[in-house]
């Protein structure tokens, strides 16, 4: 067992390079695919647009045509006909959008700029030949790689897919991830709380973080701090999940045993990450089983869990491209002065100033005991491990909470 600083980049290339990724694969229907891990590149298979069709609902002309009489309508085809006939010279075939454009015809003219008379159709402003046709193969052609494997499903790869016809499509298993919550003081929500007990508060925030990547989540519930309830449900741990995340107990307290049953059932490093919140952060493995043990406190646990133990559970997953998590720059709104030596994840809040530029403001307690700080914030502010000194209006990078709703509730 060692015990060393590093920089959270060390950390998460040693946490990184020690997680395998889940071999197993399934077939499963797009509609439950949302967020899964492609296991096998996908190509087109069929050709789009399958033929050349109209982008408008307006006349097929030919635009060779003469320009100053009114056209014949010759026919109308809708979306799903087939264009059986072609257009002769001095018409126009009615067409709408997605219609097949028929032989002759070289533009699509919309019906905004037609004025339609008893006698045809009056072309008010010709098109250019090729205008307002959606050319067969422009754009998908059968062979093109179309989702690489290792990528995480979003919308529009399902959109895609489902263009192709395709019901289904082949995805690494699910992580399955345990949780569980270390330390004799933690009652359960819903249940008394003794007069020397707190709620515990971690494996909810931790299991619904992760599920955010499409884990099965498996609650160990709360363990007391003893050697013997400890080894019994890291046992039971290690043949049921793929990563067990338990928080508390691996500080350097007395009752912090995490770390030594862990150490006799497989092994173990534990590290001091140069962060704050979140120094202490243990890696092991029992059998098969990642194990990754955060520190109680729920700030440390919630950081720790987004910064180092998303990124593994991706690389589990088998998602290829694991990008760190998005930054914005934000102006800081106030001096700030700290000791030099971990970077700094400041509960912050961001939003815009009279000038429309970002704005970053950290929460008036950093204290990682301080739960009210990750609810009132939207976002983590990062000062670089070398910096002391941050002077009002530096630009600082920050990551957002939800790019969504990015406006705090408190
Ligand atoms: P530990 O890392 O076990 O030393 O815990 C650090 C602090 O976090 C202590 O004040 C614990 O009571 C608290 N703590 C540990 N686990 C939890 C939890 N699951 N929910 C709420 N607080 C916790
Ligand atoms: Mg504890």
């Amino acid at each position: 067992m060692s015990s060393k600083w590093l920089s959270l980049e060390h950390a998460l290339e040693k946490a990184i390079s020690a997680t395998r990724t889940i071999g197993e694969t399934e077939t499963i229907p797009l509609n439950s695919a949302l967020g899964r891990i492609t296991a096998s590149a996908v190509s087109a298979s069929i050709s789009v647009p399958p033929w050349d069709n109209s982008a408008m609902d307006g006349f097929a002309v030919n635009t060779a045509d003469e320009k100053n009489t009114p056209l014949l309508i010759q026919s109308t085809i809708t979306a799903g006909m087939a264009a059986n006939e072609s257009l002769k010279s001095g018409h126009a075939i009615k067409i709408m959008t997605g219609a097949p454009v028929p032989a002759g015809a070289d533009a699509v003219v919309m019906v905004e700029n037609t004025t339609t008379e008893d006698n045809g159709v009056v072309i008010n402003q010709w098109p250019s030949s090729g205008e307002n046709i959606r050319k067969k193969e422009a754009d998908i052609k059968i062979g093109q790689a179309l989702v690489n494997q290792g990528v995480r499903l979003q919308p529009q790869h399902l959109m895609l897919l489902s263009s192709q016809g395709l019901a289904t499509v082949e995805v690494f298993k699910q992580v399955k991830v345990g949780v569980v919550a270390t330390g004799t003081e933690l009652a359960q929500p819903g249940e008394p709380c003794l007069p020397t007990q707190i709620y515990e508060s971690n494996r909810i925030g931790v299991s619904a973080l992760l599920s955010e990547l499409g884990v099965e989540i498996i609650d160990f519930g709360i363990v007391k701090d003893d050697e013997q309830s400890l080894t019994s449900l890291f046992k039971e741990a290690s043949e049921r999940v793929d990563v067990m995340v338990s928080s508390g107990g691996v500080s350097v307290g007395d009752a912090d045993y995490v770390k030594d049953v862990i150490d006799t059932l497989g092994s173990i490093d534990f590290w001091k990450v140069a962060i704050k919140p979140g120094k202490p952060f243990a890696l092991g493995q029992i059998a098969n089983t990642l194990f990754c043990g955060l520190p109680g406190n729920p700030v440390s646990a919630f950081v720790t869990a987004k910064l180092l133990v998303t990124p593994l559970i991706r690389k589990m997953q088998g998602e290829q491209l694991i990008r760190k998590p998005l930054t914005v720059n934000a102006k800081i709104t106030c001096d700030i002065k700290r000791r030099a030596g971990r970077r700094d994840f400041q509960r912050a809040t961001m939003s815009y100033d009279d000038n429309f530029d970002l704005c970053v403001t950290p929460f008036r307690t950093q204290s990682s005991g301080v739960m009210t700080s990750i609810t009132a914030a939207n976002c983590l502010m990062i000062i670089h491990e070398d910096i002391s000194h941050v002077e009002k209006g530096t630009t600082l990078p920050v990551i957002p909470f939800d790019l969504l709703s990015p406006e705090p509730d408190a």
